[in-house]
């Protein structure tokens, strides 16, 4: 069943997700080549309880920490620990917060160290334009199946393949609620768009072919050839007015740091 939000709900919604942009902010602050996924983490969960606000990955399905990382082939759900960023990865960082009862849900891939090779750069590039897109189409009227469409569409355009495993979701007082949000779909299918719709549109986009596997710790999901992955995801509510994003890439995108790259 899809729980449609009230405006207060939608407000508090907003203000777990807007956490969730400092939070990745924070964090971006400190990405290096050396430093371990295991001290970004400690970062992210100290700068959420130092906001009032608890992880939301933490202990959901028994998850051990506050941000999801995932580097080159690994697509999402990778769990921070010892390993130790290099120059020219790609670094997709999810993050959800729970904050007077919502949850917010976003991430952001970034590539450690100077401008990536062209076709990395292209698949970031892609992979925020296919967020982008799939928001656009989430406007009253329109179907489930046009999101996914429309992110589809502009990632194969590319040459690039959608992963079918894992897809977006409904978002609220929980973090996972119905309706399930594909990245790939036809145009016309799928649930009706209403207002008040509050949902993560996630694109896990392939530089390679689309399959993926799950690694033996039970979590990390990686592509089946072992080429790199890109992932974005934002929270939005429908409007009549149109799709509003709730979270937030700016303050992601004001940080000066020299060892990232990040496309806009
Ligand atoms: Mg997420
Ligand atoms: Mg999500």
């Amino acid at each position: 069943m899809i729980l449609y939000k009230t405006k207060e709900e939608i407000g508090l919604i907003r203000e777990s997700s807007l956490l969730v942009g400092k939070t990745l902010a924070e964090v971006a602050k400190f990405i290096r080549p050396g430093i371990t996924t295991g001290a970004l983490d400690t970062i992210a969960e100290d700068f959420i309880r130092s906001n009032r606000a608890v992880p939301g990955f933490k202990g959901y399905r028994g998850f051990p920490a506050t941000l999801c990382i995932s580097i080159n082939e690994e697509v999402v759900h990778g769990i921070p620990g010892t390993r130790e960023l290099r120059d020219a990865d790609l670094v997709s960082i999810d993050c959800g917060v729970q904050k007077d009862g919502y949850f917010g849900d976003s991430a952001y891939t970034f590539a450690v160290g100077s401008e990536p090779e062209p076709d990395l750069k292209k698949l970031l590039l892609t992979t925020k334009q296919g967020l982008r897109l799939g928001i656009e189409a989430a406007v009253v009227g329109n179907r489930i199946g046009d999101i996914g469409n429309a992110v589809q569409s502009h990632a194969e355009a590319a040459g690039f393949s959608v992963v079918r495993e894992l897809v977006g979701h409904g978002l609220g007082k929980n973090l996972h609620e119905s309706p399930e949000v594909p990245n790939f779909g036809k145009k016309g299918h799928g649930a009706l768009i209403r207002e008040g719709l509050v949902i993560a549109i996630e694109p896990m986009i392939n530089l390679g072919r689309r399959n993926v596997k799950q690694k033996k710790d039970g979590w990390t999901i990686i592509t089946a050839d072992m080429k790199p992955s890109a992932h974005f995801e934002h929270a939005i509510v429908v409007t009549k007015d149109g799709p509003v994003v709730l979270s937030t890439f700016d303050e992601i995108e004001k940080v000066r740091n020299d060892n990232i790259f990040f496309v806009n």
